[in-house]
C-alpha cells in the first residue's frame, strides 16, 4: 500500500527532527520511505508567538494497516519527546497520515484522508510536489485544493 505521511516540527532543530523521524520510519519493519518532498517553512497557523514550522511529506510503501502505521508514527513522536501541551502548541515532531491508498477511514483514532489537509498549504504543497496529478480520495484533484489556499507565507527551502 502506498501512503503519504506529513512531518512537521518547530522545536529543537526542526530539520534534524524530520531527518531523524524519517530514518526511524524507514527502519521500521514493513515500511519503506520511497519518496521525500523538499522542506517547507511557514509561520504558525494560529499567528501565535512560536518558531516557524518546517514541514515535509514522504511517500511510504507499507504492508502495515493504517492503524498500525499510526502507531508507528505515534511511537516516533514519543521517542523524539514530543510534548503534547496544547492542541496548536509548539512541537518537536508531528507525524500525520495524510493519505492511505484510496482508503477512506473514519474511526475514533484515525481519519484518512487527514481532515485538515484542505486548509493547510504546508501539507498540500509538498504533497503536490511529490504527486502533481494526485486525486485525493473524497476531496478531489490536489491542484484544485491548492488553488483555494493562500500559499504566500510558505517558503520552499
Ligand atoms: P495531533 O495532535 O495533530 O498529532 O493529533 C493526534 C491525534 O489525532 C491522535 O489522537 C490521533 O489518533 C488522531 N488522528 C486522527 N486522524 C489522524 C491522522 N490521519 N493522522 C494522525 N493522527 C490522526
Amino acid at each position: 500500500m502506498l501512503a503519504y505521511i506529513g512531518l512537521g516540527s518547530n522545536l529543537n532543530n526542526p530539520k534534524q527532527q524530520i531527518k531523524d523521524a524519517l530514518i526511524v520510519l524507514n527502519d521500521t519493519q514493513d515500511v519503506k520511505v520511497v519518496a521525500l518532498s523538499s522542506l517547507y517553512q511557514s509561520p504558525p497557523i494560529d499567528g501565535s508567538k512560536q518558531p516557524d514550522y518546517i514541514n515535509a511529506m514522504c511517500q511510504v510503501d507499507t504492508h502495515l494497516t493504517a492503524l498500525e502505521l499510526l502507531y508507528v508514527c505515534q511511537g516516533i513522536e514519543t521517542k523524539q519527546h514530543r510534548v503534547r501541551e496544547k492542541k496548536w502548541g509548539a512541537r518537536t515532531i508531528d507525524l500525520d497520515i495524510i493519505i492511505y491508498g484510496v482508503q477512506v477511514i473514519v474511526s475514533k483514532q484515525l481519519i484518512v484522508p487527514h481532515p485538515q489537509i484542505m486548509n493547510r498549504a504546508f501539507v498540500l504543497a509538498p504533497l503536490a510536489e511529490l504527486e502533481p496529478n494526485l486525486k485525493v480520495p473524497v476531496l478531489g484533484p490536489i491542484q484544485d485544493l491548492i488553488a483555494k489556499l493562500d500559499i504566500t507565507k510558505l517558503v520552499k527551502l
